[in-house]
């Protein structure tokens, strides 16, 4: 098994519902175990127009090698209805491979950890909420990478799902909104 990082974006449609329901998507699969899911952020787009994104990240445990994953991701994102018209086009959703275990990939369908991670705090500020000591293999700790994206806004608008962390306190309410 490997651990990989999935950075999940839509910009299309009902793009907060297709990001809930591409997590489930992913968590049905055999191939992989969805092991912790980041808040929901609100983004803005950069290096494209249209209207603002919603972002999350995934931590996932995969039998699947590399390849075999972003097949797996682009099969989520074809599910969902993604086209590609141009570049950087609104998307109703986009599933990055942000890591793959520890190693680098340099591949030309396929790099990792993805070459435009550290410049982007809608994959940072997620990675960092559900791991502040994660590590990009080569680069360094991923939170070292924050104060140089702070000028890129991104919001929090749904907290870290409670179901996924440590057992909650025995007075805490259910979270009620978990999905
Ligand atoms: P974007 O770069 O905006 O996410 P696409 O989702 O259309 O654009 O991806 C374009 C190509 O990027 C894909 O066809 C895929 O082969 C390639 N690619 C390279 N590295 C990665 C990665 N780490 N995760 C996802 N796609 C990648
Ligand atoms: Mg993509």
């Amino acid at each position: 098994m490997t651990v990989a990082w999935l950075g999940i974006g839509a910009n299309l449609g009902d793009a907060r519902q297709t990001l809930k329901d591409a997590v489930v998507c992913l968590a049905q699969q055999h191939t992989l175990t969805v092991v912790a899911k980041s808040s929901l952020y609100r983004t803005a787009p950069i290096d494209a127009g249209g209207d603002d994104y919603y972002n999350c990240v995934v931590k996932v445990e995969t039998s699947l090698d590399g390849h075999a994953l972003l097949a797996l991701c682009q099969r989520v994102e074809h599910h969902f209805g993604r086209e590609r018209p141009f570049r950087n086009a609104p998307r109703t959703l986009d599933i990055d491979i942000l890591l793959y275990g520890n190693v680098s990939i340099d591949e030309t369908d396929l790099v990792v950890p993805h070459p435009r991670m550290t410049g982007r705090a809608f994959a940072l500020v997620p990675l960092v909420e559900i791991d502040p000591e994660l590590v990009i293999p080569g680069l360094g700790p991923a939170s070292a990478f924050l104060a140089a994206v702070a000028d890129q806004r991104i919001e929090k608008v749904k907290p870290l799902c409670q179901c996924m962390g440590a057992a909650p306190a025995p007075d805490t309410p259910p979270a009620g909104n978990c999905r």
